[in-house]
């Protein structure tokens, strides 16, 4: 008899799937006799083709700090599915198994590639598969979490509650109490969304756009308010300071282009989700011309410059950056007279450039906080000046290990003396 891919023969008497190093079985599939190990084979092989297709299709979604086209950031696993490296909430950094639950979907939503009318393989897995698929990666050590996401399975409640029941295997039955981030389907109900904030670590519903006007270019069927924002906002309220659930982080992500929207508006929206709603992250995904509908406005030609939107998307992890990290308020961000930010400087700069009076800063005697307006100086280097002049004066740049761009960038706003 000739094997099949991915077969072995075990004791001389029935066949079990090879395991990753091709040698050892498997060993939850042990206990069966020969016909249950065919049978558990291959339904066992029936999830991982779906994990494989379902792991592809999930790359979209960047909401749980994960790359999408960077490889070096993501790896395959032993059966091919996508691991993803992640910023874990205390600061660590380990990896996640990403998939959607189903890759068929009910909505329209002309810039995915999943859409309804799109002529994509569709399939779905069973909440059991998934909880034991990835039992069996946390077994292996391959993956320290979960992130799960979906497309609308007939309704999005529907889809919740396979979602909800999926966690609930793996968190009551398998007793598995780490890192799981759960999307939110768009359009859930309260109850469906309360539900899955009480089983997960993290739980992000993508905004997509700032503000109805522009949804309403991307997607005939969703309502941007209802089907969006009240759920963003509900998230909000139970995972606020103070509530019962405020260990659970939430986080959104805007597509950048596939629509008509301004920076301007989308850095307005991510301030009033850090500032009112109290998002922990909001991510940016450059739309990829060519997986949506033609009458998008990120499908027509001259509206779009895909080289544009990924610097773009960029220049807005920039501004991310400084609303978060460096005390910049919304205010200070500088556009152009179309409403976007340079693609040429950072924001950083151009807001330098354009406040003179505030330079040159003191490197030996200005607080934290002027240190960190300085161009090219990120964190790290105003950590370390902090540190160093503590013990003595600092006299140069060299001492500080500033050289090439980020010298060219600072030298001319800061002094010594
Ligand atoms: S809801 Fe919209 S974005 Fe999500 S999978 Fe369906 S079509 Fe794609």
């Amino acid at each position: 008899m000739t094997l099949p891919s991915g077969f072995v023969y075990f004791q001389g008497n029935g066949m079990i799937p090879k395991s990753r190093d091709g040698l050892k079985p498997v060993p939850f599939l042990k206990t069966y006799m020969v016909h249950a190990k065919a049978r558990t084979y291959l339904s066992t092989m029936d999830s991982i083709e779906k994990l494989k297709v379902l792991s592809e299709d999930s790359q979209y979604d960047l909401a749980c700090a994960c790359g999408t086209n960077d490889n070096d950031r993501r790896h395959r696993g032993t059966d091919g599915k996508w691991l993803y490296p992640v910023v874990l909430p205390n600061g660590g950094y380990s990896v996640l198994l990403k998939t959607l639950l189903s890759n068929a979907c009910s909505n329209d939503c002309k810039y995915c590639p999943l859409r309804n009318d799109s002529n994509v393989r569709r399939c779905t897995l069973h909440p059991d598969e998934i909880a034991k698929v990835f039992m069996e990666y946390l077994r292996r050590k391959e993956v320290f979490g979960l992130f799960l996401s979906s497309g609308v399975i007939d309704n999005p409640d529907l889809t919740m509650q396979k979602m909800n029941d999926t966690i609930r295997l793996i968190r009551r039955k398998y007793g598995f109490r780490g890192y799981i981030h759960l999307k939110i389907i768009p359009g859930a109900s309260d109850a469906a969304v309360e539900e899955a904030v009480s089983l997960a670590s993290a739980i992000s519903l993508n905004i997509e756009t700032p503000g109805e006007k522009h949804f309403k270019l991307l997607s005939d069927r969703k309502n941007y308010l209802h089907d969006i924002i009240r759920p963003i906002k509900l998230m909000s309220k139970l995972t606020s300071r103070g509530q019962r659930f405020s260990r659970v982080k939430c986080t959104t992500q805007f597509i950048v282009g596939a629509s008509d929207e301004k920076d301007t508006e989308i850095v307005d929206y991510m301030n009033g989700l850090y500032k009112k709603l109290d998002f922990n992250r909001i991510y940016f995904s450059a739309y990829q011309q060519g997986l949506g509908k033609p009458d998008i406005p990120g499908e027509q030609k001259h509206l779009f410059n895909s080289e544009e939107v990924f610097m773009r998307e960029h220049r807005l992890y920039q501004v991310d950056f400084l609303l978060r990290k460096y005390g910049f308020e919304k205010n200070d961000i500088i556009y152009d007279s179309s409403g976007n930010l340079s693609l040429d400087k950072d924001p950083k700069e151009l807001w330098a450039e354009s406040h003179p009076e505030y330079f040159p800063v003191k490197i030996n005697t200005a607080d934290r906080e002027s240190l960190l307006r300085i161009p090219g100086i990120g964190l790290e280097r105003v950590n370390n000046i902090l540190t160093m002049r503590k013990g003595s004066k600092i006299k140069d740049f060299a001492s500080l290990k500033i050289k090439g761009k980020t010298l060219a960038k600072a030298k001319k706003y800061v002094e010594f003396d």
